[in-house]
């Protein structure tokens, strides 16, 4: 067979090549063994771990309840039955599209037939005119969790700089083994990106209840060395608060940078199609690294979420067998902090004021976002069954009653 053959788009492919060994990564390679791939399947990955999932890192990891044997995606023995090349750790350098080559920084080449990038991101950092303390965190891997949960559990107070998804979670995770918790972030409001105002006022008496020292709007200025072996915030009012060590969780930076200098097409992640497939016929993108349609949403977007990472992740995997089938799943998110389990399913148009079930004060609420008589979007606190329903609803494309939404004296069904 020829190569031009052997890579054209429906010919079966002799060796896949995955960058990466993360959620998204782990997922491709059971899905091609699955789908009944038997040629190479070479993994880079520059983690030491096998494929973990990230959930848990901000909680049971912190908290000393979980470890790599808890996390993983498959057990060593039904990895191994794999027959994966892993290499690890190492790290993909550059991809040669012509050559249809990856080279590592080790120096090692590997032909593929099909390549998929799963590279997702690394925590973004402040700058270093801002970070100027050995004591400034960050959480993404797991090595870096472990390393902060032992620091965490031998700390009196922790500064957690940024209001998003790590900062609420190691927050919370801070109080439950009893550490002082300050969180500072600078836009007026928690999670302001992700959720509507009533969620984020909800999130921030939870915290406050909780313990938490939380400053909106706060500017951070400086982050620098104490005289106690901690680390000092200065804020641009000239106050300053000091704390042993600092956890930043100011948003994930999408690994792109080798796709770009191979000339595949980037725009806030690698552009793929809803099959996973980039502007390479032969490269395939999947995860947080990539950028796809999205039919509920219907925009392209790139979702950093665990079920994006193996949904998109299933799909590619197909599409790299020849086998399309399209990503069309809702969004879904969830996250857990302190007594409350909070999941966002959908889109929560900005224009759209949503239809309260239940009473958020008693920590048990569903926010619906109706247009045109259907449902768009859904938050659920401490409401899943919710959730649930409206996930079926959403996906028959059901008209909803708001009327009946909001009536609790009636169950939802
Ligand atoms: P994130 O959710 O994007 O939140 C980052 C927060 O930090 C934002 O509120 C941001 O405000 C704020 N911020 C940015 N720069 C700041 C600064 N200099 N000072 C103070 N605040 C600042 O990102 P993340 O929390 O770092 O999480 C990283 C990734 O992990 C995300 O993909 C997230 O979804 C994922 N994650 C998921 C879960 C879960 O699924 N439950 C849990 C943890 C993490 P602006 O928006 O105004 O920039």
């Amino acid at each position: 067979m020829s190569d031009a053959i052997e890579s054209g788009e429906h010919a079966a492919p002799r060796t896949v090549v995955v960058i990466g060994g993360g959620q998204a990564a782990g997922w491709v390679v059971k899905t091609l063994r699955k789908e009944g791939f038997a040629g190479r399947l070479v993994m880079i990955a520059d983690e030491t771990h096998l494929p973990y999932e990230r959930p848990p890192l901000s909680k049971a990891v912190l908290a000393g309840e979980a470890d790599i044997e808890t996390v993983r995606i498959a057990k060593p023995d039904e990895f191994a039955a794999l027959d994966i090349e892993a290499w690890q750790p190492d790290c993909a350098s550059a991809i040669d599209r012509a050559a249809h080559t990856v080279t590592t920084r080790s120096g090692r080449t590997v032909k593929y037939d099909k390549l998929v990038i799963a590279t997702g991101g690394a925590a973004r950092k402040l700058p270093a005119s801002v970070a100027k303390s050995a004591h400034v965190t960050y959480l993404r891997t797991l090595d870096e969790a472990m390393a902060l949960g032992e620091r965490l559990r031998r700390s009196e107070r922790v500064l957690v700089v940024g209001g998003g998804w790590i900062g609420l979670e190691v927050a919370a995770t801070a109080r439950k083994l009893g550490v002082a918790a300050t969180v500072i972030e600078g836009a007026p409001r928690l999670c302001a990106r992700s959720l509507p105002n009533e969620v984020s006022d909800f999130l921030l008496e939870l915290h406050r209840a909780n313990g938490v020292d939380v400053r909106l709007n706060a500017a951070l200025v400086s982050l620098d060395d104490n005289a106690d072996g901690g680390v000092r915030a200065t804020f641009a009012d000239g106050s300053t608060l000091d704390a042993d060590f600092a956890v930043a969780g100011i948003g994930l930076a999408p690994h792109t940078a080798l796709a770009e200098a191979a000339g595949i097409a980037v725009q806030d992640g690698i552009v793929v199609d809803e099959f996973g497939q980039s502007s390479d016929a032969d490269v395939f993108a999947c995860g947080d690294v990539a950028n796809h349609p999205n039919a509920w949403l219907k925009r392209r977007v790139r979702l950093e979420s665990w079920a994006n990472a193996q949904n998109q992740a299933i799909a590619a995997a197909k599409a790299v067998l020849g086998v399309k089938e399209a990503y069309a799943e809702i969004p879904w998110f969830w996250s857990d902090q302190y007594d409350v389990n909070l999941q966002i399913l959908g889109d929560l148009p900005p224009g759209v004021a949503p239809v309260l079930r239940g009473n958020l004060a008693e920590k048990r609420a569903t926010l619906f976002f109706v247009e045109d008589g259907h449902l768009r979007g859904v938050i659920a606190i401490n409401s899943a069954r919710d959730l649930k329903l409206a996930r079926k609803w959403m996906n028959q494309g059901r008209a909803v009653d708001v009327a009946a939404l909001v009536d609790t004296s009636k169950a939802l069904a």
